[in-house]
């Protein structure tokens, strides 16, 4: 595409916005800046790029294209015009990618961070390759910053929403299920959005696919399995990980638990395979990796307590896979913003184990209701009032975990700022009974 003195409007100054507006300028195009909140437009000056303070139909048709935030909805009425008019809208990936010669992608439900940090630590042992997308490094940046490396590409369904030429070498969906149901209405729309991932497989292309789960492909391109329960190309006997016939590693060594984990473990090993990274190197990822913080993170325990900080959980499933992960009795804290989930389902899958739920935030009322006394259930104002009931129900060996199955945008700007107050909470715990 040549870019030099193309009208760009980029719509939306977050992160992405930001870092595709330099890659924009790079390319020597015309950058025009928006956002509906103006005081983020503001603090986003970004030299050579023109502020524009209001939109409308005439001003878009000047538009060579758009390139829009993934937080503006397709119903935008600006968007609208745009495509009423033929202007074309692109996602940030979508337009970053096509700088990008070595891209693979994951989306899905849960899972996605995980998988790509585990993909490019494999990767890493046999090329350079970097983690990028929705984990906060925009692939922009990675186009600007890390010009040779293999983008390993974490994709979400709103990134999915503009996507024409997107295609990626490998690519997945780790797993759907409901969540961002408020914003895509329905699970049809949402799975669709999914499958746009694989919109662009050309035959040379390969798909990973869990066999265990029910994503079906009818793509022609390679397609490489892994699967806890039957012989697929990367499985699990006597509880080592196998890829083909070489054992990986041993189920027992691995610091990420969880049955959860192992499908994110064994699809990374595919993508490992497509680069030809050796069984050796990919065990010695395997075992230099560190989890993710906010994600079924053992804080500590205290007072004999166990402390489980699993902020990022913000649907049901997450929170599912988090609690099987853990033995022993849980009190849990489960709360924040309103997302239009069916919580029942949460309630009639959630084992016994679970002694005590603290409903707590906007969405504290909708738990109790969906619970219909199941489970002891009790509800507080925020997290910290939360925290203390947990505390005060608390006995030696017990777990207080915070997943919370809901998005935390009620009381928080986002879920490192709910995973970082429930750490402080903890320290502070510690340093009282010390005092005691
Ligand atoms: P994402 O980037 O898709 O939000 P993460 O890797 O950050 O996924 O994990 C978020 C949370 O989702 C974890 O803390 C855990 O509770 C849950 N989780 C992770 N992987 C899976 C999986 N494969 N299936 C179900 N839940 C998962």
């Amino acid at each position: 595409m040549k870019l030099k003195y193309k009208n760009v409007l980029v719509y939306g100054m977050s992160v992405s916005g930001e870092w595709v507006s330099k890659l924009l300028l790079k390319k020597r195009a015309n950058v025009f800046l928006y956002d509906d909140n103006r005081q983020k437009l503001k603090s986003k000056n970004i030299e050579n790029c023109y502020l524009v303070q209001e939109l409308n139909d005439n001003l878009i048709s000047q538009f060579d294209f758009i390139v829009v935030s993934p937080a503006i909805e397709k119903d935008n009425k600006y968007l609208l015009s745009a495509k009423a008019q033929n202007i074309k809208v692109f996602s940030e990936i979508e337009f970053a990618s096509q700088f990008c010669k070595d891209l693979v992608a994951v989306t899905g439900t849960n899972g996605k961070t995980t998988t790509v940090e585990l993909i490019s630590a494999m990767l890493n042992k046999k090329r350079k390759a970097i983690a990028c997308g929705n984990i906060g490094y925009p692939l922009s940046r990675a186009v600007l910053e890390k010009k040779r490396y293999i983008k390993v590409v974490e994709v979400s369904s709103f990134m999915l929403e503009n996507i024409d030429t997107f295609s990626p070498r490998v690519s997945t969906i780790l797993n759907i299920e409901p969540d961002h149901l408020n914003r895509h209405k329905t699970m049809t729309e949402y799975t669709r959005l999914k499958y746009n991932i694989f919109k662009n497989i050309t035959p040379k292309d390969y798909i990973v696919i869990n066999l265990d789960d029910n994503i079906h492909i009818s793509k022609k391109c390679f397609i490489l399995t892994y699967s806890q329960k039957s012989i697929a190309d990367v499985y699990i006997r006597q509880g080592y990980i196998y890829l083909h016939q070489n054992r990986i590693i041993a189920i027992n060594e691995l610091k990420l638990k969880g049955k959860h984990n192992l499908n994110n473990i064994m699809c990374a090993i595919c993508y490992a395979y497509v680069y030809k990274v050796s069984p050796a190197k990919i065990r010695e990822a395997l075992l230099a990796y560190r989890s993710e913080p906010f994600r079924i993170e053992e804080i500590g325990v205290v007072n004999g307590i166990r402390f489980i900080n699993d902020s990022k959980s913000t649907n049901i499933s997450s929170t599912l896979a988090c609690v099987e992960s853990i033995k022993g009795a849980i009190i849990l804290l489960l709360g924040g913003s309103k997302k239009g989930l069916d919580y029942k389902k949460l309630f009639s899958k959630l084992p016994k184990r679970v002694k005590t739920i603290i409903a707590y935030g906007e969405i504290a009322d909708s738990l109790i209701e969906a619970n219909e006394n199941s489970f002891d259930i009790m509800k507080a104002s925020d997290l910290t009032t939360a925290f203390n009931l947990a505390i005060d129900r608390a006995i030696k060996n017990d777990n207080i975990v915070l997943s919370p199955a809901t998005a935390s945008y009620d009381q928080f700007a986002n879920f490192v700022e709910r995973g970082k107050l429930f750490n402080k909470l903890v320290s502070e715990y510690e340093v009282k009974t010390k005092n005691e």
